[in-house]
């Protein structure tokens, strides 16, 4: 039976086991384990990546949204807004600053943030920050959410922890992820679109005042040696065999998100005429396909089935985090955000990654398809 990983990270790395020890040799040569030259050469190539002035590397993506929010002056008594349909670290940063997590809802045909629910919730209450998470790769509606927001006054943040290199068309230019609102928060995460050896992260920025707070937030708000100019800032830097293995793989960023456009291409044409709802392409949006989720009923025995065809699938997320078990203190219970229920209950992530092959995705289509033939669809 051929089996299909959900993920295969070594494949990945193979072809660049030479660049990859190169890497680790001079990060050891150098003895800059935490922040360093490296660490200063990624920063300046993800901004200029990302089109922005600044890239503040720090520990992990989670960190990435608690210092922007931080840098951002929002704490105890603010509320911030964003999406329960999210990996849950978009939550417990707001949590971990003292401010209140208040949500809305997402729009069903692309799993982001919507703009008109956001602007609902903002005309009754107060809040000092937006977060837009760009779901699966695909960039959230941000010119409108930069209307919503700026008409409150609140800040606009992007969790870009799953978009490494996507791009939203601008006012007639196509933007990247990190430089479509006032900060952008990324994880490189071994498993994101661009993965470190281990936790990393990074926020990008235009804004010179935001990106220095961030230095300082990051170092003990260290200005210069033994300097603290902040209280109560914290440890959340970078470290250089890190950022080596980012610098090397951004190198190749381009080319694995092209793959993983071309196998969601190629998902979209195997499965066209499915009963599967496929992810669309909003126009103007180009995502970098973190995941390729399908939408379908009876999505547990599906599962199984591909299992047992030896095709690995994931659920991302099975529950939105109003309704995990630890957020039942935000108050909010089934019914509350109809839309991410019904996604998160029938959601299902194909194996999707740049060295995916094109025999693998008709193995994984060909188990779906007869899967989707099933008993619960039809026979007695
Ligand atoms: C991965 C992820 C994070 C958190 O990143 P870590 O590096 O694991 O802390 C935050 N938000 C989203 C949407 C993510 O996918």
């Amino acid at each position: 039976m051929v089996r299909v990983p959900f993920l295969d990270l070594a494949r990945e790395h193979a072809p660049l086991q030479e660049e990859i020890r190169a890497a680790i040799d001079r990060v050891l040569a150098s003895s800059a384990f935490v922040g360093g030259d490296e660490v200063r050469a990624f920063e300046a190539e993800f901004a200029a990546y990302c089109g922005v002035r600044h890239c503040v590397g720090v520990a992990n993506g989670t960190d990435a949204l608690v210092l922007a929010l931080r840098a951002l002056g929002i704490g105890p008594g603010d509320a911030v807004l964003t999406t329960p349909f999210t990996f849950v670290a978009t939550v417990e940063a707001i949590d971990l600053v003292g401010a209140t997590p208040v949500l809305a809802d997402i729009r069903a045909d692309d799993f982001t943030l919507d703009p008109e629910a956001a602007a609902a919730v903002l005309a009754t209450r107060p809040v000092k920050a937006v977060i837009a998470v760009h779901l699966y790769g695909q960039p959230a509606d941000m010119e409108a959410l930069a209307a919503v927001a700026r008409a409150h006054g609140a800040a606009l943040v992007e969790d870009a922890a799953q978009a490494q290199g996507a791009r939203l068309r601008l006012g007639g230019q196509w933007r990247r992820a990190g430089g479509l609102g006032d900060a952008g928060c990324f994880s490189f995460y071994p498993t994101k679109n661009l993965g470190a050896f281990g936790d990393a992260g990074a926020i990008t920025t235009d804004d010179d005042g935001l990106a220095e707070r961030l230095r300082l937030l990051r170092d003990h708000g260290q200005a210069a040696k033994y300097r603290h100019v902040l209280r109560g800032a914290t440890n959340s830097r970078l470290d250089g065999l890190q950022a080596a293995i980012l610098r090397l793989k951004l190198r190749h960023l381009d080319g694995w998100n092209e793959a993983r456009r071309r196998a969601a291409g190629r998902y979209a044409s195997l499965l066209a005429g499915s009963a599967l709802v496929l992810p669309r392409e909003r126009s103007g949006a180009e995502s970098v396909y973190h995941q390729y989720p399908v939408r379908l009923a009876g999505r547990g025995r599906v599962q199984e089935a591909l299992a047992g065809r030896g095709v690995q699938t994931a659920v991302h997320y099975p529950a939105p985090v109003h309704l995990q078990e630890g957020y039942g203190g935000l108050g909010f219970g089934p019914g509350s955000y109809p839309v991410s229920e019904a996604v998160a209950s029938d959601i299902l992530s194909l194996p999707l990654f740049p060295a995916l092959t094109a025999a693998e995705q008709g193995v994984v289509a060909e188990a779906l398809i007869e899967a989707l033939r099933g008993p619960a669809c039809g026979s007695p």
